[in-house]
């Protein structure tokens, strides 16, 4: 199968954007992502998936811990930045949370020491154990056939 038409295939699954977060002794280390799930609830996990060839894939090799910034809309900046997609360093504003550097103002910032790795293809899953978390009310960035957007929300449905 050729590499665009499964490109094109997987894009039709419409995310959000996160930025992940890491701190390694060269300093702290961000990575636009948008292959994030939840796994499990007892106990609490996440899951990411990164790229061999990315920086972030050793720094979190080294450091053994990672965090996750779940982005809003008005973080379009944030994410082409440490996507290497436009170079945006007015809008990066890291703070603090339990030992890891994590995106001021996001949707969600999820703190985890890494529980478990597979090497899968050219990219490693990472499995995160959440050691913390904090939310904030607002709309979400989202990433559809390789484009960014906005959230719609659709009434009747709520889960
Ligand atoms: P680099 O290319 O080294 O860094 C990325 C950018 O962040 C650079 O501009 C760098 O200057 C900047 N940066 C890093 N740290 C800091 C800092 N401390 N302060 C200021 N700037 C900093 N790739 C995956 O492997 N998995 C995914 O799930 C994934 N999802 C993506 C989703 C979207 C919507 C997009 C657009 C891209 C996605 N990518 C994903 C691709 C990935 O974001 C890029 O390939 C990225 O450039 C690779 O990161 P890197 O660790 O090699 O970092």
């Amino acid at each position: 199968m050729n590499d665009r038409i499964f490109r094109d295939a997987m894009g039709k699954f419409s995310t959000g954007v996160t930025v992940l977060t890491t701190v390694s002794d060269e300093g702290v280390h961000g990575m636009t992502a948008n292959a994030f799930m939840s796994v499990s609830l007892d106990p609490k996990l996440v899951l990411i998936s990164v790229a061999d060839k990315a920086n972030m894939d050793k720094k979190i090799k080294q450091s053994g811990m990672f965090a996750v910034s779940i982005l809003g809309d008005d973080q379009l900046d944030v994410s082409m930045h440490f996507a290497g997609q436009k170079n945006n360093t007015d809008a990066i504003d890291f703070e603090w949370f339990d030992h890891l550097p994590v995106v001021k103002n996001s949707l969600a910032s999820i703190v985890c020491d890494v529980y478990s790795q597979q090497q899968a293809g050219d990219h490693t899953l990472y499995i995160g154990e959440v050691k913390d978390l904090a939310t904030q009310d607002s709309s979400p960035l989202t990433f559809f056939k390789g484009k960014y957007g906005q959230n719609q929300l659709i009434n009747f449905a709520s889960v």
